[in-house]
Protein backbone atom coordinates (compact mmCIF):
# COMPACT_ATOMS: atom_id res chain seq x y z
CA UNK A 1 0.00 0.00 0.00
CA UNK A 2 1.64 3.12 -1.22
CA UNK A 3 -0.77 6.06 0.37
CA UNK A 4 -0.65 7.00 3.86
CA UNK A 5 -2.93 4.79 5.90
CA UNK A 6 -5.67 6.58 7.51
CA UNK A 7 -7.74 5.03 10.32
CA UNK A 8 -11.34 5.39 10.83
CA UNK A 9 -12.12 6.53 14.49
CA UNK A 10 -16.13 5.91 16.09
CA UNK A 11 -15.30 8.39 19.16
CA UNK A 12 -18.17 7.38 21.06
CA UNK A 13 -19.80 8.72 24.41
CA UNK A 14 -19.76 5.45 25.88
CA UNK A 15 -17.59 3.62 23.48
CA UNK A 16 -15.09 3.79 20.79
CA UNK A 17 -14.18 1.74 18.01
CA UNK A 18 -11.35 2.15 15.30
CA UNK A 19 -11.50 0.81 11.62
CA UNK A 20 -9.68 0.91 8.51
CA UNK A 21 -10.18 -0.06 4.61
CA UNK A 22 -8.16 -3.28 3.83
CA UNK A 23 -8.20 -5.66 0.87
CA UNK A 24 -11.62 -3.92 -0.49
CA UNK A 25 -13.58 -3.50 2.84
CA UNK A 26 -13.96 -1.89 6.19
CA UNK A 27 -12.25 -3.58 8.68
CA UNK A 28 -12.07 -3.29 12.90
CA UNK A 29 -9.37 -3.40 14.78
CA UNK A 30 -8.64 -4.65 17.96
CA UNK A 31 -7.34 -3.36 20.82
CA UNK A 32 -4.70 -4.20 23.08
CA UNK A 33 -7.26 -6.84 25.02
CA UNK A 34 -8.52 -8.17 22.29
CA UNK A 35 -12.10 -6.30 21.80
CA UNK A 36 -12.94 -4.00 18.94
CA UNK A 37 -15.15 -1.55 21.26
CA UNK A 38 -12.67 0.49 24.29
CA UNK A 39 -14.84 1.87 26.62
CA UNK A 40 -14.41 6.24 26.59
CA UNK A 41 -12.98 6.20 30.24
CA UNK A 42 -9.77 7.54 31.17
CA UNK A 43 -8.61 7.22 34.71
CA UNK A 44 -5.75 7.12 36.97
CA UNK A 45 -4.56 3.87 39.06
CA UNK A 46 -3.24 4.54 42.28
CA UNK A 47 0.42 5.34 41.61
CA UNK A 48 -1.11 8.14 39.46
CA UNK A 49 -0.32 5.92 36.14
CA UNK A 50 -3.20 6.80 33.23
CA UNK A 51 -5.80 4.06 32.63
CA UNK A 52 -7.55 4.18 29.43
CA UNK A 53 -10.09 1.70 28.07
CA UNK A 54 -11.42 -1.15 30.10
CA UNK A 55 -9.28 -1.20 33.41
CA UNK A 56 -10.18 2.50 33.60
CA UNK A 57 -14.01 1.29 33.20
CA UNK A 58 -13.24 -1.32 35.61
CA UNK A 59 -12.43 0.94 38.06
CA UNK A 60 -15.42 3.67 37.75
CA UNK A 61 -17.84 2.39 40.35
CA UNK A 62 -15.34 1.72 43.06
CA UNK A 63 -12.93 5.36 42.40
CA UNK A 64 -15.13 7.78 40.69
CA UNK A 65 -12.70 10.59 41.74
CA UNK A 66 -10.29 9.01 39.68
CA UNK A 67 -11.64 8.10 36.52
CA UNK A 68 -14.14 10.65 33.96
CA UNK A 69 -16.30 8.95 31.64
CA UNK A 70 -18.89 10.65 29.13
CA UNK A 71 -16.69 13.71 28.87
CA UNK A 72 -17.99 13.69 25.12
CA UNK A 73 -20.96 15.39 26.75
CA UNK A 74 -18.76 18.57 27.29
CA UNK A 75 -16.91 19.02 24.29
CA UNK A 76 -16.66 22.82 22.85
CA UNK A 77 -17.46 23.65 26.20
CA UNK A 78 -15.08 25.37 29.38
CA UNK A 79 -16.01 22.79 31.64
CA UNK A 80 -13.43 20.85 33.10
CA UNK A 81 -13.27 17.55 35.00
CA UNK A 82 -11.10 16.16 37.46
CA UNK A 83 -9.00 12.97 38.13
CA UNK A 84 -7.68 13.15 41.46
CA UNK A 85 -5.75 16.55 41.73
CA UNK A 86 -5.36 17.47 38.39
CA UNK A 87 -8.14 19.12 35.70
CA UNK A 88 -8.75 18.64 32.62
CA UNK A 89 -10.76 19.64 29.82
CA UNK A 90 -13.07 17.15 27.57
CA UNK A 91 -10.78 17.75 24.76
CA UNK A 92 -8.02 16.72 26.87
CA UNK A 93 -10.06 13.40 28.03
CA UNK A 94 -10.57 12.55 24.41
CA UNK A 95 -7.09 13.33 23.00
CA UNK A 96 -5.71 10.67 26.31
CA UNK A 97 -8.09 8.50 24.61
CA UNK A 98 -7.55 9.02 20.92
CA UNK A 99 -3.87 8.46 21.74
CA UNK A 100 -4.36 5.24 23.45
CA UNK A 101 -7.05 4.35 20.34
CA UNK A 102 -3.87 5.54 18.13
CA UNK A 103 -1.11 3.55 19.55
CA UNK A 104 -3.47 0.21 20.09
CA UNK A 105 -4.24 0.31 15.83
CA UNK A 106 -0.57 0.87 15.41
CA UNK A 107 0.68 -2.01 17.41
CA UNK A 108 -2.00 -4.20 15.41
CA UNK A 109 -1.05 -2.77 12.16
CA UNK A 110 2.44 -2.62 13.10
CA UNK A 111 3.22 0.66 11.55
CA UNK A 112 2.89 4.58 12.47
CA UNK A 113 -0.59 6.11 11.56
CA UNK A 114 -1.00 10.01 11.49
CA UNK A 115 -3.85 10.23 9.71
CA UNK A 116 -7.43 9.86 10.78
CA UNK A 117 -10.97 10.49 10.07
CA UNK A 118 -12.95 10.95 13.11
CA UNK A 119 -16.77 10.73 13.36
CA UNK A 120 -19.32 13.26 15.04
CA UNK A 121 -22.21 13.31 16.46
CA UNK A 122 -24.73 15.10 13.37
CA UNK A 123 -26.29 17.79 15.97
CA UNK A 124 -22.93 18.62 16.91
CA UNK A 125 -22.69 22.20 16.43
CA UNK A 126 -19.29 24.64 15.45
CA UNK A 127 -17.55 24.74 18.24
CA UNK A 128 -17.94 21.31 19.01
CA UNK A 129 -17.12 19.94 16.12
CA UNK A 130 -13.97 22.25 16.12
CA UNK A 131 -13.41 20.86 19.84
CA UNK A 132 -13.13 16.82 18.25
CA UNK A 133 -10.64 18.67 15.20
CA UNK A 134 -8.16 19.68 18.43
CA UNK A 135 -8.43 16.61 20.53
CA UNK A 136 -6.86 14.87 17.56
CA UNK A 137 -4.63 17.01 17.12
CA UNK A 138 -3.42 17.00 21.06
CA UNK A 139 -3.59 13.13 20.37
CA UNK A 140 -0.95 13.49 17.38
CA UNK A 141 -3.51 12.86 14.68
CA UNK A 142 -4.32 14.82 11.82
CA UNK A 143 -7.75 14.96 11.34
CA UNK A 144 -8.14 14.60 7.75
CA UNK A 145 -12.25 14.57 7.81
CA UNK A 146 -14.93 14.81 10.09
CA UNK A 147 -17.91 12.56 9.44
CA UNK A 148 -21.54 12.29 10.60
CA UNK A 149 -22.07 9.52 12.87
CA UNK A 150 -25.10 8.82 11.14
CA UNK A 151 -23.48 9.25 7.48
CA UNK A 152 -21.01 7.17 8.83
CA UNK A 153 -23.47 4.28 10.01
CA UNK A 154 -25.16 4.89 6.46
CA UNK A 155 -21.98 3.81 4.48
CA UNK A 156 -21.19 0.62 6.55
CA UNK A 157 -24.83 -0.27 5.40
CA UNK A 158 -24.80 1.51 1.84
CA UNK A 159 -21.83 0.17 0.44
CA UNK A 160 -23.38 -3.29 1.35
CA UNK A 161 -26.30 -2.28 -1.93
CA UNK A 162 -25.96 -0.18 -4.07
CA UNK A 163 -29.41 0.49 -5.14
CA UNK A 164 -31.49 3.86 -5.06
CA UNK A 165 -33.00 4.28 -1.70
CA UNK A 166 -34.50 6.16 1.44
CA UNK A 167 -34.07 5.34 5.14
CA UNK A 168 -33.73 6.28 8.27
CA UNK A 169 -30.96 5.36 10.93
CA UNK A 170 -32.22 5.43 14.57
CA UNK A 171 -28.96 5.56 17.10
CA UNK A 172 -29.26 5.28 20.72
CA UNK A 173 -25.88 4.92 22.37
CA UNK A 174 -25.01 5.25 25.74
CA UNK A 175 -25.74 8.88 26.36
CA UNK A 176 -27.71 9.97 23.07
CA UNK A 177 -30.50 9.70 20.21
CA UNK A 178 -29.45 10.64 17.15
CA UNK A 179 -32.36 10.50 13.85
CA UNK A 180 -30.91 11.13 10.54
CA UNK A 181 -32.73 10.23 7.49
CA UNK A 182 -30.61 9.33 4.30
CA UNK A 183 -31.58 9.26 0.59
CA UNK A 184 -29.14 7.14 -1.35
CA UNK A 185 -28.84 6.88 -5.39
CA UNK A 186 -26.58 5.98 -8.03
CA UNK A 187 -23.67 5.77 -5.59
CA UNK A 188 -24.42 8.90 -3.41
CA UNK A 189 -25.51 8.66 0.24
CA UNK A 190 -27.30 11.88 1.09
CA UNK A 191 -28.69 12.64 4.67
CA UNK A 192 -31.06 14.90 4.04
CA UNK A 193 -32.65 15.92 7.69
CA UNK A 194 -31.04 15.14 11.21
CA UNK A 195 -32.38 15.34 14.72
CA UNK A 196 -32.16 13.91 18.01
CA UNK A 197 -32.48 13.84 22.17
CA UNK A 198 -29.14 14.55 23.45
CA UNK A 199 -30.17 13.52 27.13
CA UNK A 200 -31.06 10.10 26.26
CA UNK A 201 -29.23 6.97 25.83
CA UNK A 202 -28.64 3.59 27.32
CA UNK A 203 -27.45 5.79 30.17
CA UNK A 204 -31.09 6.61 31.32
CA UNK A 205 -31.81 3.06 30.91
CA UNK A 206 -30.26 2.06 33.51
CA UNK A 207 -31.27 5.19 35.39
CA UNK A 208 -34.55 3.74 35.38
CA UNK A 209 -33.90 0.49 35.92
CA UNK A 210 -31.91 1.57 39.12
CA UNK A 211 -34.84 3.52 40.45
CA UNK A 212 -37.24 0.21 40.28
CA UNK A 213 -34.13 -1.76 42.08
CA UNK A 214 -34.16 0.93 44.85
CA UNK A 215 -38.34 1.09 44.89
CA UNK A 216 -37.84 -3.00 45.15
CA UNK A 217 -35.06 -3.01 48.13
CA UNK A 218 -36.25 0.01 49.97
CA UNK A 219 -33.91 -0.26 52.93
CA UNK A 220 -30.85 0.51 50.40
CA UNK A 221 -31.86 4.24 50.18
CA UNK A 222 -30.37 4.61 53.23
CA UNK A 223 -26.81 4.23 51.18
CA UNK A 224 -27.43 6.65 48.66
CA UNK A 225 -25.45 7.92 47.23
CA UNK A 226 -22.62 5.82 48.41
CA UNK A 227 -24.27 2.24 46.49
CA UNK A 228 -25.38 4.81 43.64
CA UNK A 229 -22.48 3.32 41.51
CA UNK A 230 -22.82 0.11 42.02
CA UNK A 231 -26.21 -0.32 41.65
CA UNK A 232 -26.36 1.48 38.54
CA UNK A 233 -23.27 -0.77 37.31
CA UNK A 234 -25.73 -4.22 38.33
CA UNK A 235 -28.73 -2.12 36.67
CA UNK A 236 -26.71 -1.86 33.63
CA UNK A 237 -25.94 -6.02 33.88
CA UNK A 238 -29.59 -6.80 34.35
CA UNK A 239 -30.38 -4.64 31.46
CA UNK A 240 -28.10 -6.33 29.16
CA UNK A 241 -29.01 -10.04 30.27
CA UNK A 242 -32.71 -9.26 29.51
CA UNK A 243 -31.61 -8.55 25.78
CA UNK A 244 -30.60 -12.24 25.67
CA UNK A 245 -33.32 -13.80 27.95
CA UNK A 246 -36.52 -13.01 29.45
CA UNK A 247 -35.76 -12.77 32.83
CA UNK A 248 -32.43 -11.93 34.70
CA UNK A 249 -31.27 -11.22 37.98
CA UNK A 250 -28.56 -9.81 39.97
CA UNK A 251 -26.74 -9.86 43.45
CA UNK A 252 -25.24 -6.65 45.09
CA UNK A 253 -22.90 -7.73 48.18
CA UNK A 254 -23.16 -3.83 50.29
CA UNK A 255 -21.89 -3.69 53.64
CA UNK A 256 -22.05 -7.49 54.20
CA UNK A 257 -25.74 -8.24 52.45
CA UNK A 258 -26.76 -9.71 49.82
CA UNK A 259 -29.43 -7.67 47.53
CA UNK A 260 -31.15 -9.60 44.83
CA UNK A 261 -33.33 -8.61 42.39
CA UNK A 262 -34.91 -10.58 39.77
CA UNK A 263 -36.38 -8.43 36.61
CA UNK A 264 -38.51 -9.72 33.40
CA UNK A 265 -39.72 -8.17 30.17
CA UNK A 266 -42.68 -6.92 30.94
CA UNK A 267 -41.40 -4.64 34.37
CA UNK A 268 -38.97 -3.62 32.23
CA UNK A 269 -41.37 -2.31 29.86
CA UNK A 270 -42.96 -0.58 32.35
CA UNK A 271 -40.17 1.12 34.17
CA UNK A 272 -38.70 2.38 30.98
CA UNK A 273 -42.01 3.50 29.23
CA UNK A 274 -41.78 7.15 29.38
CA UNK A 275 -38.00 6.82 27.80
CA UNK A 276 -39.26 4.48 24.83
CA UNK A 277 -42.46 7.47 24.51
CA UNK A 278 -39.33 10.04 24.12
CA UNK A 279 -38.11 8.05 20.83
CA UNK A 280 -41.07 8.95 18.47
CA UNK A 281 -40.89 12.91 18.64
CA UNK A 282 -37.27 13.37 16.72
CA UNK A 283 -38.25 10.78 14.53
CA UNK A 284 -40.99 12.90 13.18
CA UNK A 285 -39.32 16.23 13.35
CA UNK A 286 -36.86 14.24 11.36
CA UNK A 287 -38.76 12.84 8.56
CA UNK A 288 -40.79 16.17 8.50
CA UNK A 289 -37.54 18.43 7.36
CA UNK A 290 -36.84 15.91 4.61
CA UNK A 291 -40.45 16.13 3.66
CA UNK A 292 -40.84 12.22 3.80
CA UNK A 293 -43.72 10.40 4.90
CA UNK A 294 -42.79 7.04 7.01
CA UNK A 295 -43.75 4.81 3.86
CA UNK A 296 -41.43 6.70 1.72
CA UNK A 297 -38.74 4.05 3.83
CA UNK A 298 -37.06 1.53 2.51
CA UNK A 299 -35.34 0.65 5.33
CA UNK A 300 -34.46 1.69 9.09
CA UNK A 301 -31.04 1.16 10.33
CA UNK A 302 -30.70 0.16 14.32
CA UNK A 303 -26.94 1.61 15.41
CA UNK A 304 -26.17 2.16 18.68
CA UNK A 305 -25.36 -0.58 21.77
CA UNK A 306 -28.56 -0.04 23.12
CA UNK A 307 -30.57 -1.07 20.14
CA UNK A 308 -29.61 -4.42 21.47
CA UNK A 309 -33.17 -3.96 23.75
CA UNK A 310 -36.19 -6.29 22.30
CA UNK A 311 -38.30 -3.43 23.96
CA UNK A 312 -36.54 -0.68 21.84
CA UNK A 313 -36.73 -3.05 18.74
CA UNK A 314 -40.27 -3.26 19.30
CA UNK A 315 -40.59 0.19 20.00
CA UNK A 316 -38.98 1.04 16.21
CA UNK A 317 -41.62 -1.62 14.64
CA UNK A 318 -44.24 -0.51 15.89
CA UNK A 319 -43.70 3.18 15.03
CA UNK A 320 -42.72 2.10 11.67
CA UNK A 321 -45.01 -0.98 11.02
CA UNK A 322 -41.95 -2.39 9.91
CA UNK A 323 -38.74 -4.83 11.19
CA UNK A 324 -35.75 -2.74 11.33
CA UNK A 325 -32.66 -3.82 9.78
CA UNK A 326 -29.93 -4.87 11.73
CA UNK A 327 -27.42 -7.06 10.02
CA UNK A 328 -24.87 -5.16 11.05
CA UNK A 329 -23.66 -5.29 14.86
CA UNK A 330 -25.05 -2.01 15.88
CA UNK A 331 -22.45 -0.34 17.94
CA UNK A 332 -19.49 -1.50 15.33
CA UNK A 333 -21.76 0.35 12.00
CA UNK A 334 -20.25 3.72 13.04
CA UNK A 335 -16.94 2.58 13.08
CA UNK A 336 -17.13 0.53 9.80
CA UNK A 337 -18.54 3.93 7.92
CA UNK A 338 -15.68 5.93 9.11
CA UNK A 339 -12.98 3.20 8.19
CA UNK A 340 -15.30 3.27 4.46
CA UNK A 341 -14.24 7.18 4.47
CA UNK A 342 -10.75 6.45 5.58
CA UNK A 343 -10.45 4.59 2.58
CA UNK A 344 -11.86 7.04 0.66
CA UNK A 345 -9.26 9.66 1.89
CA UNK A 346 -6.74 7.55 0.79
CA UNK A 347 -8.43 7.13 -2.46
CA UNK A 348 -8.64 3.50 -2.89
CA UNK A 349 -9.65 2.25 -6.53
CA UNK A 350 -12.44 -0.22 -5.07
CA UNK A 351 -14.77 2.88 -3.79
CA UNK A 352 -13.83 5.61 -5.60
CA UNK A 353 -17.29 5.93 -7.33
CA UNK A 354 -18.69 6.49 -4.18
CA UNK A 355 -19.68 9.91 -3.64
CA UNK A 356 -20.83 11.22 -0.25
CA UNK A 357 -23.24 14.35 0.89
CA UNK A 358 -24.21 15.24 3.73
CA UNK A 359 -25.88 18.16 5.47
CA UNK A 360 -25.40 19.99 8.85
CA UNK A 361 -28.40 20.10 10.92
CA UNK A 362 -28.62 23.64 12.18
CA UNK A 363 -29.12 27.06 10.70
CA UNK A 364 -26.81 29.47 10.22
CA UNK A 365 -27.46 33.37 10.61
CA UNK A 366 -26.44 36.62 11.83
CA UNK A 367 -27.80 38.98 14.58
CA UNK A 368 -29.58 41.41 13.45
CA UNK A 369 -31.98 44.56 14.15
CA UNK A 370 -35.30 45.52 13.29
CA UNK A 371 -37.81 48.51 12.91
CA UNK A 372 -39.93 48.94 15.94
CA UNK A 373 -41.90 51.68 17.35
CA UNK A 374 -39.76 52.44 19.76
CA UNK A 375 -36.39 52.46 17.30
CA UNK A 376 -34.41 50.18 16.42
CA UNK A 377 -34.86 46.99 18.19
CA UNK A 378 -31.79 44.35 18.35
CA UNK A 379 -31.47 40.58 18.99
CA UNK A 380 -33.18 39.00 16.12
CA UNK A 381 -31.85 36.61 14.13
CA UNK A 382 -31.32 35.93 10.21
CA UNK A 383 -30.26 33.05 8.73
CA UNK A 384 -28.02 32.62 6.10
CA UNK A 385 -27.95 29.15 6.06
CA UNK A 386 -30.74 26.87 6.38
CA UNK A 387 -30.83 23.78 7.87
CA UNK A 388 -30.61 20.45 5.96
CA UNK A 389 -28.75 22.71 3.51
CA UNK A 390 -26.62 19.78 1.72
CA UNK A 391 -22.74 20.58 2.15
CA UNK A 392 -20.43 21.93 1.13
CA UNK A 393 -22.61 25.12 0.91
CA UNK A 394 -21.76 29.04 0.32
CA UNK A 395 -24.11 31.47 0.26
CA UNK A 396 -22.96 35.35 0.71
CA UNK A 397 -24.74 38.45 2.27
CA UNK A 398 -24.15 41.66 1.93
CA UNK A 399 -24.42 44.38 4.42
CA UNK A 400 -23.41 48.06 4.55
CA UNK A 401 -22.71 50.74 7.07
CA UNK A 402 -25.51 52.34 9.22
CA UNK A 403 -24.00 55.58 10.54
CA UNK A 404 -21.70 58.09 9.00
CA UNK A 405 -18.44 57.76 9.57
CA UNK A 406 -18.19 54.28 11.33
CA UNK A 407 -14.79 52.57 11.15
CA UNK A 408 -16.34 48.71 11.60
CA UNK A 409 -18.69 46.82 11.41
CA UNK A 410 -19.66 43.67 14.16
CA UNK A 411 -20.79 40.64 13.02
CA UNK A 412 -22.19 38.40 15.29
CA UNK A 413 -23.05 34.92 14.60
CA UNK A 414 -25.53 32.11 16.21
CA UNK A 415 -26.37 28.39 15.03
CA UNK A 416 -29.73 26.96 15.91
CA UNK A 417 -33.82 28.12 15.15
CA UNK A 418 -34.95 30.38 17.87
CA UNK A 419 -36.04 33.89 16.31
CA UNK A 420 -34.24 35.67 18.76
CA UNK A 421 -30.35 35.38 19.14
CA UNK A 422 -30.72 34.53 23.11
CA UNK A 423 -32.35 31.11 21.92
CA UNK A 424 -29.50 29.85 19.56
CA UNK A 425 -25.65 28.85 20.11
CA UNK A 426 -23.32 32.10 19.78
CA UNK A 427 -20.16 31.30 17.38
CA UNK A 428 -18.45 34.28 18.49
CA UNK A 429 -18.17 37.80 16.49
CA UNK A 430 -16.16 39.47 14.34
CA UNK A 431 -15.04 43.25 13.61
CA UNK A 432 -14.73 44.40 10.17
CA UNK A 433 -12.78 47.67 9.61
CA UNK A 434 -14.40 49.50 6.82
CA UNK A 435 -13.30 53.33 5.62
CA UNK A 436 -15.37 56.35 7.53
CA UNK A 437 -17.55 57.41 4.73
CA UNK A 438 -21.49 58.53 4.98
CA UNK A 439 -24.13 55.73 6.16
CA UNK A 440 -25.10 53.15 3.82
CA UNK A 441 -21.88 53.92 1.69
CA UNK A 442 -19.71 50.78 1.93
CA UNK A 443 -21.01 47.91 1.51
CA UNK A 444 -19.46 44.29 2.33
CA UNK A 445 -20.02 41.03 0.89
CA UNK A 446 -20.14 38.40 3.82
CA UNK A 447 -19.66 34.74 2.51
CA UNK A 448 -20.14 31.81 4.82
CA UNK A 449 -19.32 28.51 3.33
CA UNK A 450 -19.90 25.26 5.40
CA UNK A 451 -17.32 22.42 4.74
CA UNK A 452 -17.66 19.51 4.23
CA UNK A 453 -16.56 18.84 7.63
CA UNK A 454 -19.49 20.88 8.74
CA UNK A 455 -16.80 23.51 9.64
CA UNK A 456 -17.40 27.02 9.37
CA UNK A 457 -15.19 29.32 7.21
CA UNK A 458 -15.58 33.29 6.44
CA UNK A 459 -14.98 35.78 3.89
CA UNK A 460 -15.48 38.92 3.14
CA UNK A 461 -14.68 41.60 0.35
CA UNK A 462 -15.69 45.03 0.27
CA UNK A 463 -17.88 45.82 -2.95
CA UNK A 464 -15.16 48.84 -4.17
CA UNK A 465 -12.22 47.31 -3.16
CA UNK A 466 -10.55 44.21 -4.47
CA UNK A 467 -9.33 43.20 -1.38
CA UNK A 468 -10.64 39.79 -0.24
CA UNK A 469 -9.82 38.68 3.57
CA UNK A 470 -10.62 35.20 5.11
CA UNK A 471 -11.58 35.89 8.84
CA UNK A 472 -11.22 34.08 11.40
CA UNK A 473 -14.35 34.07 14.15
CA UNK A 474 -12.77 35.53 17.54
CA UNK A 475 -14.00 35.26 21.15
CA UNK A 476 -15.40 31.90 20.79
CA UNK A 477 -16.26 30.71 23.75
CA UNK A 478 -15.40 26.92 24.80
CA UNK A 479 -12.89 26.98 22.27
CA UNK A 480 -8.97 26.09 23.12
CA UNK A 481 -6.95 29.26 22.14
CA UNK A 482 -3.68 28.17 20.55
CA UNK A 483 -1.75 28.93 23.73
CA UNK A 484 -4.10 26.73 25.56
CA UNK A 485 -3.38 23.92 22.94
CA UNK A 486 0.38 24.34 23.36
CA UNK A 487 -0.02 24.00 27.06
CA UNK A 488 -1.73 21.24 26.99
CA UNK A 489 0.06 19.38 24.87
CA UNK A 490 2.53 19.41 27.43
CA UNK A 491 0.63 18.54 30.22
CA UNK A 492 -0.39 15.40 28.12
CA UNK A 493 3.20 14.23 27.06
CA UNK A 494 3.64 14.77 31.22
CA UNK A 495 1.21 12.65 32.27
CA UNK A 496 2.77 9.49 34.37
CA UNK A 497 2.17 6.07 31.75
CA UNK A 498 2.74 2.91 32.50
CA UNK A 499 6.12 1.91 31.74
CA UNK A 500 3.90 -0.95 29.19
CA UNK A 501 2.16 1.53 27.73
CA UNK A 502 4.75 4.03 26.80
CA UNK A 503 5.92 3.95 23.09
CA UNK A 504 9.24 3.44 22.67
CA UNK A 505 8.20 0.28 24.95
CA UNK A 506 5.46 -0.57 22.92
CA UNK A 507 7.29 -0.80 19.78
CA UNK A 508 10.33 -3.29 21.46
CA UNK A 509 8.04 -5.67 22.69
CA UNK A 510 5.82 -5.74 19.30
CA UNK A 511 9.51 -6.15 17.11
CA UNK A 512 9.87 -9.28 20.11
CA UNK A 513 6.58 -10.70 18.98
CA UNK A 514 7.42 -9.84 15.31
CA UNK A 515 10.59 -12.08 15.77
CA UNK A 516 9.31 -14.72 17.88
CA UNK A 517 6.46 -15.35 15.14
CA UNK A 518 9.49 -15.70 12.62
CA UNK A 519 11.82 -17.69 14.51
CA UNK A 520 12.06 -21.50 15.07
CA UNK A 521 13.42 -23.56 17.79
CA UNK A 522 16.15 -22.62 20.12
CA UNK A 523 16.36 -19.42 18.93
CA UNK A 524 12.48 -18.91 19.17
CA UNK A 525 12.96 -19.76 22.92
CA UNK A 526 15.23 -17.45 23.53
CA UNK A 527 13.63 -14.46 22.39
CA UNK A 528 10.66 -15.28 24.33
CA UNK A 529 13.29 -15.40 27.47
CA UNK A 530 14.29 -12.01 26.34
CA UNK A 531 11.09 -10.70 26.03
CA UNK A 532 10.44 -12.59 29.59
CA UNK A 533 12.73 -10.66 31.63
CA UNK A 534 11.61 -7.00 29.69
CA UNK A 535 8.47 -8.06 31.01
CA UNK A 536 9.65 -8.09 34.21
CA UNK A 537 11.40 -4.84 34.27
CA UNK A 538 8.23 -3.00 32.50
CA UNK A 539 6.17 -4.76 35.59
CA UNK A 540 8.15 -3.55 38.21
CA UNK A 541 8.14 0.18 37.16
CA UNK A 542 11.90 0.83 37.88
CA UNK A 543 12.90 3.28 35.24
CA UNK A 544 16.27 2.58 35.85
CA UNK A 545 16.00 -1.20 35.52
CA UNK A 546 13.53 -0.27 32.45
CA UNK A 547 16.77 1.27 30.42
CA UNK A 548 18.98 -0.96 31.31
CA UNK A 549 17.11 -3.77 30.44
CA UNK A 550 15.55 -2.09 26.99
CA UNK A 551 19.24 -1.60 26.45
CA UNK A 552 20.37 -4.72 26.26
CA UNK A 553 16.85 -6.03 24.69
CA UNK A 554 17.84 -3.80 21.25
CA UNK A 555 21.15 -4.61 21.07
CA UNK A 556 20.19 -8.66 21.00
CA UNK A 557 16.79 -7.74 18.56
CA UNK A 558 19.16 -6.17 16.31
CA UNK A 559 21.54 -9.15 15.47
CA UNK A 560 18.27 -10.19 14.10
CA UNK A 561 16.59 -8.04 12.73
CA UNK A 562 19.29 -6.88 10.11
CA UNK A 563 18.75 -10.74 8.33
CA UNK A 564 14.62 -11.16 9.10
CA UNK A 565 13.21 -7.53 8.93
P1 LIG B 1 -21.98 5.46 22.28
O1 LIG B 1 -22.30 5.68 20.85
O2 LIG B 1 -22.69 6.38 23.20
O3 LIG B 1 -20.54 5.39 22.58
P2 LIG B 1 -22.76 2.62 22.08
O4 LIG B 1 -23.38 2.64 20.75
O5 LIG B 1 -21.53 1.82 22.25
O6 LIG B 1 -22.58 4.06 22.69
O7 LIG B 1 -23.90 2.11 23.11
C1 LIG B 1 -23.65 2.02 24.45
C2 LIG B 1 -24.93 1.68 25.17
O8 LIG B 1 -25.44 0.44 24.68
C3 LIG B 1 -24.73 1.50 26.67
O9 LIG B 1 -25.75 2.18 27.38
C4 LIG B 1 -24.84 0.00 26.85
O10 LIG B 1 -25.36 -0.34 28.13
C5 LIG B 1 -25.82 -0.36 25.76
N1 LIG B 1 -25.73 -1.76 25.38
C6 LIG B 1 -24.65 -2.44 24.91
N2 LIG B 1 -24.94 -3.73 24.72
C7 LIG B 1 -26.25 -3.89 25.08
C8 LIG B 1 -27.14 -5.01 25.14
N3 LIG B 1 -26.75 -6.23 24.77
N4 LIG B 1 -28.40 -4.77 25.58
C9 LIG B 1 -28.81 -3.56 25.96
N5 LIG B 1 -28.02 -2.46 25.94
C10 LIG B 1 -26.75 -2.63 25.51
MG1 LIG C 1 -22.28 6.00 18.94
Amino acid sequence: MTARQVIGIDLGTTNSAVALWRDGQAQLIANKFGSVLTPSVVGLDDEGNLLTGQPALDRLSTHPHLTQASFKRYMGTEVTLTLGHQTFRAEELSAILLRQLKEDAQSWLGQRIEDAVITVPAYFNDVQRRAVKTAGELAGLNVRRLLNEPTAASLAFGLLENREQKYLTFDLGGGTFDVSVIDMFEGVVEVRASSGDVQLGGDDFNEAICQWMLNQQPDLKAALPAVKPALLEQAGRLKRALSQAPQASVELLWQAQTWRWTLDEEQLGRCCQPLIARLQQPVMQALHDARFSLQDLDHVLLVGGATRMPLVRQAVARLFGRFPRHDLHPDEAVALGAGVQAGMVMKDAAIEDVILTDVMPFSLGVETAKESPGGLESGFFLPLIERNTWLPVSKSKTVSTVADNQTCVLLKIYQGEGRRVKDNVYLGEMNIEVPPRRAGEVALEIRFTYTLDGLLEIECQQLDSPNRSRLVIEKVPGQMTAAQIEQSLQKLNDLKRHPRDRQENRDLLLRGSRLFERLLGEERAWIDNVMSVFEQALDSQDERRIADVRQKVCEALASFDETLL
